[in-house]
């Protein structure tokens, strides 16, 4: 069992309205053929949205256009700042390997995530973010956040792309 910090009670009020909007963008993506993630970043004083993005990799032909990714650099640039210390990630699905290290390279004070991600994601699925050694900086999470919704995206998605013969490009 990972060690999951509670962050400040206003957030975990407002969590299902920030994921709510991170499904949004989620299911943008599913109507440009493009895996439903999204996600959202926000001011953790004021609560104010700084970005929003969904997984655009095919479209952009960049395998690192991964929801939290675009997020991270859209808000950096709107704050004029490479790190993101009073701000929070709210993502559908929970951050793979490659968005980990761009969370902690933001400096990130926590990440809300709806569904895990037992194939690649790397907060608490297929490894444990919280002992990793060598982490020069610690964000909180909390996990679970309207899963279910996230989970039926993904699924549709998936079923519908098996449907079209196109799993191997998809799996
Ligand atoms: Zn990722």
């Amino acid at each position: 069992m990972h060690k999951v910090k509670l962050p400040k009670v206003h957030v975990c009020q407002n969590s299902r309205n920030y994921m709510t909007l991170a499904l949004k963008q989620a299911h943008k993506a599913l109507l440009k053929d493009e895996v439903p993630i999204g996600a959202v970043i926000i001011d953790s004083t004021s609560n104010a949205i700084i970005s929003t993005a969904h997984n655009a990799t095919i479209h952009l032909n960049d395998p690192t256009a991964h929801a939290e990714i675009l997020a991270i650099r859209r808000a950096a640039h709107k704050l004029n700042n490479y790190r993101l210390l009073n701000c929070i990630l709210i993502v559908t699905l929970e951050p793979c390997l490659m968005c980990l290290g761009a969370i902690l390279q933001a400096r990130l004070q926590g990440i809300i995530f709806g569904a895990k991600d037992p194939k690649g994601g790397a907060i608490c699925s297929t490894l444990d973010y919280f002992s990793l050694k060598g982490v020069n900086h610690k964000f909180w999470v909390i996990e679970g956040v309207l899963a279910e919704e996230s989970i039926r995206l993904l699924q549709h998605f998936f079923r519908f792309k098996r449907k079209q013969g196109e799993v191997p490009k998809w799996s």
